[in-house]
């Protein structure tokens, strides 16, 4: 038989977790579809179930402080009970967040599913994940035994596993503080709502400009979703363009080259939704649409 349970605070969901193997449910809207529950049916879970939609310690979107090794600095802090809706409209969130997570599904999935839930699911197509890499964004895990930190990318291991341990529990996203105003964000799916991605990118970057040299490339980002077990981002890449003066990504020659480096590490797979060949080729052509974006920025 499987136990529910429905902690109030978070303490007491952390006791639960301890005492046995549960399936920890926020919005529910990945877990039902995994647990093939349609109208009129029960759903039939495995394990017990933990219900953490109904704690109030996990509502929150707020900036303050953020230590880590080397220095303190401000981070914006999403709980783990958070909704996307709330995530979507509220000015705290980076704007490539936002965007992303409007691109999820349709307006009432988005009053129920989470973004830990987005998160933890480890899907190669969640729509949030781009983003969230490319902000270098950090998730947060409890038990009753203390709190792990460590960068997403660490914490998605491969479609459908993670990092977390039994007896823990997401219970908070950091993003720390950037200066990046440059933004692009493209979702390709067969139709505008309730389309699961073939493929998205997500950019970030911040120009630095002079008073009498061209602009230079300070910082730049891009992260693939969909085209890999997980999201695609690549420092050593990243390194091509940062430092480049604007003038220089005008240059097609230039481009080409960034583009065959790309090339290189995005090897998507055929599945139902597209095929390898689309999937390489789309994301190519929007890395180009980025850059040329930038030269006339
Ligand atoms: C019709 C439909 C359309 C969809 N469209 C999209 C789309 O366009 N893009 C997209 O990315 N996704 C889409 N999804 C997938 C899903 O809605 C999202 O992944 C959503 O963000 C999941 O959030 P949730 O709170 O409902 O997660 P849940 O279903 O509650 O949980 C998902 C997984 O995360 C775990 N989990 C949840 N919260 C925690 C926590 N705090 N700590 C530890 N583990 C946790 C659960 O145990 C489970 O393994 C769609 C789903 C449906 C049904």
């Amino acid at each position: 038989m499987v136990n529910i349970y429905r902690p109030e605070t978070l303490a007491q969901a952390l006791d639960t977790l301890s005492t046995g193997k549960m399936t920890v449910f926020s919005g529910g809207t990945d877990l039902m579809v995994q647990h093939g529950v349609r109208a009129g049916m029960s759903p039939r879970f495995e394990d017990d179930v933990l219900f953490v939609d109904t704690i109030d310690e996990l509502q929150y979107i707020l900036t303050t402080d953020h230590e880590d090794e080397n220095n303190q600095e401000q981070a914006l802090y999403i709980g783990s009970g958070v909704v996307l809706a709330d995530i979507e409209r509220n000015p705290l969130v980076p704007s490539i967040l936002r965007q992303s997570v409007a691109k999820i599904a349709a307006p009432a999935l988005r009053n129920r599913a989470t973004l830990a839930g987005n998160i933890c699911n480890a899907s190669p197509a969640a729509d949030s994940l781009p983003a969230l890499y490319a902000l270098d964004a950090h998730v947060v895990l409890s038990s009753i035994h203390g709190q792990r930190e460590m960068p997403l990318k660490d914490f998605i291991l491969a479609p459908r596993v993670t990092a977390l341990r039994e007896d823990e529990m997401l219970t908070h996203i950091i993003i720390p503080h950037h200066d990046l105003p440059e933004v692009f964000y493209h979702k390709v799916g067969t139709r505008a709502a309730n389309a699961l991605s073939k493929l998205s990118v997500a950019g970030l970057a911040r120009i630095k400009r002079f008073p009498k040299k061209a602009p230079v490339i300070e910082d730049w980002r891009v992260a693939f979703g969909a085209v890999g077990p997980t999201v695609v981002r690549s420092r050593e890449l990243e390194s091509l363009v940062i430092g480049r003066s604007v003038e220089t990504l005008a240059k097609p020659k230039f481009i080409a080259q960034v583009v065959d480096c790309y090339r290189e590490i995005i090897r998507p797979i055929d599945d139902q939704r597209s095929t390898a060949t689309y999937r390489q080729q789309a994301s190519l052509n929007l890395l180009t649409r980025w850059l040329e974006g930038l030269s006339r920025s």
